[in-house]
């Protein structure tokens, strides 16, 4: 059963599709001749996309649902119960998160050859930084296209005063982002992470004199809230200390792989309840929504502005990067990861949806486990594309609505710190807006208006969970096609393949396994027969 899976894989791993799969390839004609019926065809290509055709079923019955029920007078309680499976999707996926992020990583970077690691991870950053960027530039330009804040009166909402996140220094958000990446207690970065207060503290004039200042002193506090940041950079040293200790380390290596394994299987399971949970959350949005005609009335047009750039940049700009450097069908790849892309409109959750994602790119898109549970867990806490640029659109929102020319030095401000905190926003809903606070104190803009954009957040961020998860999926793929040509190129030499099952245990090697390298045709067909399969420089 191992063994068919990993030749799965194997055959996954060169970047094609799996043929009787995803819709797109069904398309490519029947596989075994002409001969085939069309009706035996269409249940074929119905099978291989069921997941899929459900998960789109979903999302339509679960407008409708909410549209239908909108006009019933319901109770808060009624609405809450309304919500309730699609409550139980998030509940799952967010039980999973820390097994799957702490094992995904730690037997990930376990697999890799530190060089492989770094030069992987390095590919990876930079292909993030670079997309990110891009979508901050969309955000900023269509912001000044469309003008959404050229109003005549500032619109108002009401009741959502008290959400918008206190203020804090940038130089503190960022201190607070370096503080988490290095926990000080690693269970209660399962549940907190560490954000800074302020304190007024009185001093007293010093040999006698009357003067008195009152400092604002910052001082940690613990917030609710997974830090996953930390989590992921914990469990990647470990990993690499952990292949690090040789054959000593192995037990615990094998732990952590059949752990990933197990816990992916959880996922296929819940990959199942998914379109049933999409429906439920769709509808109980809608049926939640107040007064959308006022609110579309009054923000309409930056709603429009970032649902536009979120379009604009998924659906054009990574596909065309995709594209000009694969020369694949970015549409098929994106076909493929569908079912993770209207799980991100459902939950408004990068983390949430990261297992699903995982599955959804091993299985239908051919990226390797060995990339994706490295890269994916990464991408989905540092890489925010949809975030990045609906923050941009926001900031440059709030500084027309207050009449605020913005010169070229805080446009580029924007556009930087846009990107950075885009890599402090949490992957949970509305992480971005608590982040948007740090763009707009660098530029000197009122923090209080982050209320309007909470109005609309819940909308808005939707979209923005889209281009965040989507963009975590094309830089697996691409980094996939980075290790297929690197290896072709060097003939399994630069990146060959190393086993990591059982047998590679049995004839005791010298020193561990799991290091050991393989240079060469032969070795790297031993290493396809064996199965498992581990990049190493
Ligand atoms: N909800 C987004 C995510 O989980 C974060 C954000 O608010 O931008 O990716």
């Amino acid at each position: 059963m191992a063994e068919k899976m990993d030749m799965e894989e194997g055959k996954a791993s060169n970047g094609e599709a799996h043929l009787d799969e995803p819709l797109a390839n069904g398309m490519n004609g029947p596989r075994k001749g002409n001969q085939e019926p069309a009706g035996q065809r269409l249940k074929r290509i119905v099978m291989a996309n069921l997941l899929v055709i459900l998960t789109v079923a979903g999302v339509i019955i679960g407008v409708f649902i909410g549209l239908g029920v909108r006009n019933v007078a319901l109770t808060r309680t009624q609405i809450i119960y309304i919500g309730f499976p699609g409550e139980l999707l998030i509940r799952l996926l967010k039980m999973i998160i820390i097994p799957l992020v702490v094992c995904s990583l730690v037997s990930g970077a376990a697999s890799l050859d530190p060089k492989a690691l770094g030069k992987l991870g390095g590919w990876a950053m930079l292909f993030f930084l670079v997309t990110t960027l891009i979508a901050s530039s969309i955000g900023v330009v269509m912001a000044f296209i469309i003008n959404p804040g050229s109003v005549t009166t500032k619109p108002k909402v009401s009741g959502l005063d008290d959400s918008v996140p206190a203020s804090k220094e940038v130089i503190d958000s960022f201190l607070d982002l370096i503080r988490n990446i290095f926990p000080s207690n690693l269970v209660s970065a399962a549940f907190q992470s560490y954000a800074t207060s302020y304190k007024l503290v009185t001093t007293n004039g010093t040999n006698g004199l009357p003067n008195i200042t009152v400092e604002k002193v910052p001082i940690g506090t613990d917030q609710d809230g997974m830090n996953i940041l930390g989590l992921v950079v914990f469990a990647i040293v470990f990993g690499v200390a952990l292949r690090k200790l040789g054959e000593e380390g192995e037990i615990l290596i094998k732990f952590f792989n059949s752990f990933n394994e197990a816990t992916m299987v959880l996922v296929s399971w819940i990959m199942w309840y998914a379109p049933l949970g999409i429906m439920f959350l769709v509808a109980g949005k809608i049926v939640e929504m107040d007064d959308v005609g006022t609110l579309f009335a009054s923000l309409g047009k930056y709603i429009a502005c970032c649902i536009l750039g979120h379009a604009i940049h998924g659906l054009l700009v990574l596909p065309g990067i995709y594209f000009i450097i694969t020369r694949k069908n970015p549409y098929t790849f994106l076909w493929g990861i569908f079912t993770a892309l209207a799980t991100a409109f459902g939950t408004s959750s990068s983390s949430a949806t990261l297992p699903l994602m995982m599955k959804c790119v091993e299985e239908n898109n051919g990226v390797s486990k060995h990339i994706s549970r490295f890269i994916l867990p990464i991408g989905a806490t540092v890489n925010m594309d949809g975030a990045a640029l609906f923050q941009c659109v926001a900031a440059v929102f709030i500084a027309q609505l207050n009449n605020y020319p913005l010169n070229f030095i805080q446009v580029i401000t924007i556009l930087v710190t846009a990107t950075a905190s885009s890599v402090g926003a949490a992957g949970i809903p509305a992480g971005g807006v608590l982040t948007l606070a740090i763009i707009l104190e660098a530029v000197g803009l009122p923090t209080n208006d982050i209320s309007l954009i909470l109005a609309v957040d819940w909308l808005v961020d939707r979209t923005c969970t889209i281009l965040n998860v989507e963009g975590d999926a094309f830089g697996a793929g691409l980094l996939q096609h980075f290790v297929d040509r690197t290896s072709k190129r060097e003939e399994g030499v630069e990146l060959s393949e190393v086993r990591l099952d059982g047998d590679s245990l049995a004839p005791a090697p010298e020193h561990s396994p799991l290091i050991e390298k393989r240079g060469g045709r032969d070795s790297a067909e031993a290493a396809k027969k064996a199965g498992e399969k581990e990049l190493v420089m």
